[in-house]
């Protein structure tokens, strides 16, 4: 599943939530009805719901005689349960229920003999509206009439709300579905669909051809008024777009990007795909996550798979390639080899993270994708340096645990592990070890012990000893990651090196890791590189018998750990940072400058410093190492008031403006993609927190010109002209950006004005922002992430933090169950001593359901926050004092 872009609690390992081991299925017959209204009338309103009908045979083998059956159900009205014996015989069963377990234990009138046989049941159900389960999802066509589609979120353990069914991953079966359905409708499943029939009632009966064997939580039935793009076929494969009606013009790119997935992987794995010969991607207005892998079926959000290539920003376009790319990787890790159990769940993410990357690298070399990813790992860093982070190997607990797993460890700390070792090991390398793990596992599942033992053998293979085992399973397994500490040794031409592990508030944990370091350096004027196998806490390393010009450890990036340079190492690099340092290297420097300020200890870099050592940045031209100072000055900005934020104000000026102007408003012919995306990164910046007059008057000039003619304006600029006028706008403005989103031609635009509307600083206009988030007038989907954008701002945090608070009960019966902890995570920004005890004591009061982790996460973080204002303001305000009266003596 591809997570939306945002615990060391320990949950102990429950078995009772495991289904018996001796009855295992082996293939599902499931027909199922969906889309009968209900209606129900109390007085004088009318309640309407949509249910399904189903039945099934599910073919078992019955490992040793029993009186009882138990697999899982939820939700599901059980009417019939019957056991087929191998030999003809019938028992008829009595259906219990336990639904804290969401188990169904049918228990029959005699005793079920070992051998196969076959489950009879039929069953109806609920199409609920909370994006899980066999669920409900509507959108309104231009008269305003409401159309229906049913369609399937299963991951994790989901299935179960549609068909009772063995729901664990190593569970796995094949499945003959049909489906009954309106003639009018399509009705698309996993196979493709080898037969349909009218029924003469103004339904038809689909038949689909047999999955292969694979886990419950990859089925998927999406029914409804869908319009497919033409097909393209790739390796034998026929590949097609779907989404409502009227869209197939937003579909050219997603194709695209499916062709060349199809291709790349059945390359790098050496297997054909495994699920058929068709793959279709389908758009589905209401969806909880970003995508979701079902073989041969994968779901979208409407914005992670429709665009328009020509209008839409860099980061639009590459969201939409990772988010497509990162699903297809799952045909092969993850659905055709499968994670034994949840706690591998890192085995299926941490892989479809760091795959949609290779093979994104090879489809737009020009995009330099390992520099983005370094955004992507410091959102892993930033998490990982909590107390409450976990390891991206989990405990598997109640189906309400798992889903708190779907987070940025899992995903990005364990894309980035895997990177560590595709950069120390070889790309090659990695690839002959995937390979023999495929070969291996097969249509089964695995562990990822297993997986690093292929790992070791590939790297055996191609000649080089590598403990691939040791190094992984120790950084997989721990919780947290290290600094290393680096300074000049005793004689020229040494450093010493030491680890501890990072954290914000440091729990005085003592782990020691084998750090795989990646040095460079220079000595006498030559450039060496090394890499290094350390496993002490601490140690000195010759690299030269000349003196050191500079060092930089982590050379390339891609190790997951922080470093630490002593003061004169770091002014060493700071000398010539643009020609000593590539990209990633001065994001991670800047990245973990800003952690080490946010960490406040005894050897912490200040804001003020922090603030000194971006002036060595001026010529920066980058557009994710600007990410990272951006984020900073936005923060530190946030820590001042009144005179010394107009101080601050000016100094963000000073420092932005001079990148900005060498770029200008109108893009060069030829400009790469990073550069487009900065100058929309500066005029954001410039326009809102800058106060930049300049900026502001042509921000109105260039969106009048964008509004007449949306080619007339780049992409990349697009988003930051909204920014910058709903930061300045009045009522005229925000009905104006109301009426933009109303009429929007793709929903990526539509949210751009959506989500601009919390900016505007008056009190109504931003509380109208805040009410529309429950009115019903933005899709479950996307308001809690709206309204966690609120609550996040310094002008409108608190007045959204009460609206949450007071409705709070219609929050969590509304939104879907997996945004609400998202949601929440913005609490963090409510950075005062008094705000943060209402938010501790709220969230002790009120449980979030799959968000005890996010909570306590939040909890932390906002710990943090609170630090670092108290620590750092009294240094800020005098530190702007002096800059401003050295400016005013320099101006006079
Ligand atoms: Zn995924």
């Amino acid at each position: 599943m591809c997570m939306l872009h945002s615990k060391g609690l320990s949950v102990s390992k429950q078995k009772e939530f495991r289904l018996p081991k001796h009855v295992k299925p082996i293939n599902y017959k499931i027909t199922l009805t969906p889309g009968i209204k209900v209606t129900t009338k109390t007085g004088d309103s009318e309640d309407v719901v949509y249910k399904f009908t189903g039945r099934e045979e599910v073919k078992v083998n019955v490992l040793h005689s029993t009186d009882r059956i138990v697999l899982h159900s939820a939700n599901l009205e059980i009417h019939s349960a019957s056991f087929v014996t191998k030999k003809g015989k019938r028992l008829e069963g009595t259906v219990t229920l336990d639904p804290k377990n969401e188990f169904a234990i049918i228990t029959f009138n005699g005793i079920v003999p070992a051998g196969k046989g076959k489950l009879e049941m039929s069953f109806t159900g609920i199409h609920n509206t909370k994006l899980k389960g066999f669920y409900l999802s509507q959108w309104k066509g231009e008269a305003g009439e409401t159309h229906n589609i049913y369609t399937t979120q299963f991951e994790s353990t989901d299935a179960r709300q549609a068909f009772p069914c063995f729901d664990e991953p190593a569970m796995k079966a094949t499945y003959d579905v049909q489906l009954i359905v309106d003639e009018n409708l399509t009705a698309l499943s996993n196979g493709r669909d080898i037969k349909t029939e009218k029924l003469g009632n103004g339904k038809k009966i689909v038949t689909y051809a047999r999955t292969p064997i694979m886990s419950t939580y990859l089925v998927a039935f999406c029914v409804g008024e869908f319009e497919s793009s033409e097909p393209v076929w790739q390796n034998g494969k026929e590949i097609r777009i779907w989404s409502i009606p009227g869209k197939n013009h937003l579909k050219e790119f997603a194709l695209e990007c499916g062709a060349f997935g199809v291709k790349w992987y059945e390359d790098f794995f050496n297997r054909p795909y495994f699920g058929g010969d068709k793959i279709d991607m389908i758009a589905i207005p209401d969806f909880a996550s970003g995508a979701m892998e079902n073989t041969g079926l994968i779901t979208y959000r409407d914005t992670a798979l429709l665009v328009n290539k020509k209008t839409a920003s860099y980061a639009e376009l590459a969201r939409v390639c990772e988010v497509i790319l990162h699903e297809l990787a799952h045909q092969w890790n993850g659905n055709e080899v499968t994670m034994d159990d949840w706690d591998g769940l890192g085995l299926n993410e941490s892989f479809a993270t760091i795959m949609a990357y290779l093979s994104m690298n090879d489809m737009f070399p020009e995009w330099h994708v390992y520099n983005e990813f370094g955004i992507d790992r410091a959102g892993a860093f930033a998490l990982d340096s909590l107390k409450s982070t976990h390891a991206v190997e989990i405990p598997v607990s109640h189906p309400d645990d798992i889903q708190q797993f779907f987070d940025t460890i899992t995903y990005e700390k364990g894309g980035s592990l895997l990177f560590q070792y595709i950069q120390f090991a070889g790309f090659n390398t990695f690839r002959t070890g995937m390979r023999i793990y495929f070969q291996r596992h097969a249509l089964g599942n695995a562990t990822v012990s297993q997986l690093w033992d292929a790992l070791e053998e590939g790297a055996k293979v191609d000649g080089k000893d590598i403990p691939v085992r040791m190094l992984m399973d120790f950084w997989w397994k721990t919780a947290g990651h290290p600094v290393v500490s680096v300074s000049e040794g005793d004689k020229p031409g040494t450093i010493k090196v030491s680890q501890s592990k990072f954290q914000f508030l440091p729990a005085g944990d003592k782990d020691v890791w084998p750090l795989p370091l990646h040095i460079r350096f220079s000595a006498g004027g030559e450039v060496v590189e090394k890499k290094i196998l350390v496993n002490e806490g601490s140690t000195t390393l010759t690299l030269s018998d000349k003196p050191l010009d500079y060092v930089v450890l982590n050379a390339g990036g891609s190790g997951f750990y922080r470093v630490d340079y002593s003061d004169g190492l770091r002014n060493k690099l700071l000398a010539d940072v643009q020609n000593t340092l590539q990209i990633i290297e001065r994001f991670n420097l800047v990245n973990d400058s800003w952690a080490s300020v946010r960490a406040r200890s005894e050897n912490s870099m200040t804001a003020t410093e922090y603030l000194e050592l971006v002036k060595s940045f001026s010529t920066e031209t980058d557009a994710n190492v600007w990410a990272v100072i951006s984020g900073a000055l936005k923060t530190v900005y946030g820590l001042t008031s009144g005179d010394h934020r107009q101080a601050f104000k000016a100094a963000i000026r000073e420092t932005v403006r001079p990148v900005f102007d060498k770029l200008g408003w109108t893009p060069k012919e030829g400009e790469s993609v990073h550069t487009l995306q900065l100058r929309g990164q500066l005029i954001g910046l410039l326009g809102t927190v800058g106060s930049d007059k300049d900026i502001r008057k042509e921000a109105a000039v260039q969106f009048d010109k964008w509004k007449a003619d949306r080619n007339s304006v780049d992409p990349n600029v697009v988003p930051a002209l909204i920014g910058t006028l709903s930061y300045i706008g009045d009522q005229a403005r925000f009905d104006e950006f109301l009426a933009l989103a109303e009429k929007a031609p793709t929903t990526q635009e539509k949210l751009r004005f959506l989500g601009a509307l919390g900016n505007f600083r008056e009190e109504g206009l931003y509380k109208k922002a805040i009410e529309m988030t429950l009115s019903g007038e933005i899709r479950t989907q996307d308001a809690p992430f709206i309204l966690a954008g609120i609550i996040g701002s310094e002008h409108a945090g608190e007045t959204a933090w009460d609206f949450m608070r007071d409705n709070w009960t219609k929050i969590v019966a509304t939104y879907p169950d997996n945004a609400v902890p998202r949601m929440v995570s913005a609490c963090s920004a409510l950075d005062t001593p008094e705000l943060q005890a209402e938010v501790v004591d709220f969230f002790t009061k009120n449980k979030v359901k799959e968000g005890d982790m996010a909570v306590a996460q939040m909890i932390e973080r906002l710990s943090v926050n609170v630090g670092l204002r108290e620590s750092e303001t009294p240094k800020l305000t005098s530190y702007l004092e002096s800059s401003a009266k050295a400016l005013a003596s320099a101006k006079a």
